[in-house]
Formats: C-alpha cells, structure tokens, sequence
C-alpha cells in the first residue's frame, strides 16, 4: 500500500514539475516574441524599422515615445 502511495506522490511531483517548465517556456517565448516584434510609431501607428535611430517617425514626422 505505501509503495503505491510513493509511485503516486513521484507522478505528482513530475506532473508539478512539467507543469512548471511549460509555463515557464511559454513566458520566456512570449517576451522574446516582443523582443523581435517591430516597434511602432504611437502617432501614426505605422511600423518602424529597428536600426531606425532618429526620434522622429519617418511616416508623420512626430516624436517617437
Ligand atoms: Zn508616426
């Protein structure tokens, strides 16, 4: 009986532990997925290019924020 309730408790703690490093993957892969996103001018709400270095944007002429 108590080898039984120590397979259980194992299969517990893996399920825990799986559950965990999922979740954790999916967090790292959604702030990546921002990371690369392409930035975005908040006036205009056109998409800039990355290596773009000038503060204003190249579609309405405003400040970038
Ligand atoms: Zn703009």
């Amino acid at each position: 009986m108590s080898l039984w309730l120590a397979i259980l408790l194992v299969v517990v703690v893996i399920a825990v532990i799986v559950l965990i490093i999922s979740s954790k993957k999916n967090k790292g892969l959604g702030s990546r997925v921002d990371d690369e996103s392409m930035r975005t001018c908040k006036n205009c709400s056109k998409t800039i290019a990355e290596d773009y270095l000038k503060s204003l944007c190249p579609h309405c002429n405003k400040f970038l924020i």
